[in-house]
Parts: C-alpha cells; sequence; structure tokens
C-alpha cells in the first residue's frame, strides 16, 4: 500500500502531498490546499514513504518534467 499520494491542482499548479489515510474516498474529492474552490486536482505520484517522496521528487526536478514511479521495488 502506498500511503502518501501526490497531488497536483491544475488551477494554480499547486503540488501537494496527503497521507492515504485522510483521503475521504467515500467523498472522493479533494480539495486545492492554497484556494479550497480549486477542484481540478489530478494524482501525479504515489508513495510508500514520505522520504521516498520528497528524494524522488528531487531527484525528478533535473528530468524534463516527466512524472515517473522510479522506486517500485521498495517494500
Ligand atoms: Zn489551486
Amino acid at each position: 500500500m502506498k500511503n502518501y499520494i501526490v497531488y497536483k491542482c491544475t488551477s494554480c499548479g499547486t503540488e501537494f502531498i496527503v497521507p492515504r489515510m485522510y483521503v475521504d474516498y467515500s467523498n472522493n474529492y479533494v480539495s486545492c490546499p492554497m484556494h479550497g474552490k480549486h477542484n481540478k486536482i489530478i494524482v501525479i505520484g504515489a508513495y510508500y514513504k514520505l522520504r521516498d517522496c520528497m528524494e524522488s521528487r528531487a531527484y525528478k526536478r533535473n528530468e524534463h518534467g516527466a512524472i515517473e514511479q522510479i522506486k517500485n521495488s521498495k517494500p
């Protein structure tokens, strides 16, 4: 189970991480943390650990902006 979900608001470009335990799937609605009325949110990543997420994000800044899972062999 990947416990950290990385979201991006397509309205303002804000990227934010939400622990899966806080995602209300019954509601199926995630709002922008910067502008609560933004509701065009996409999932750009999912990670087992918050640290992995940070490391991966940092690493990917050197790429061409492509989003891809590079640490899929970790437990
Ligand atoms: Zn936004």
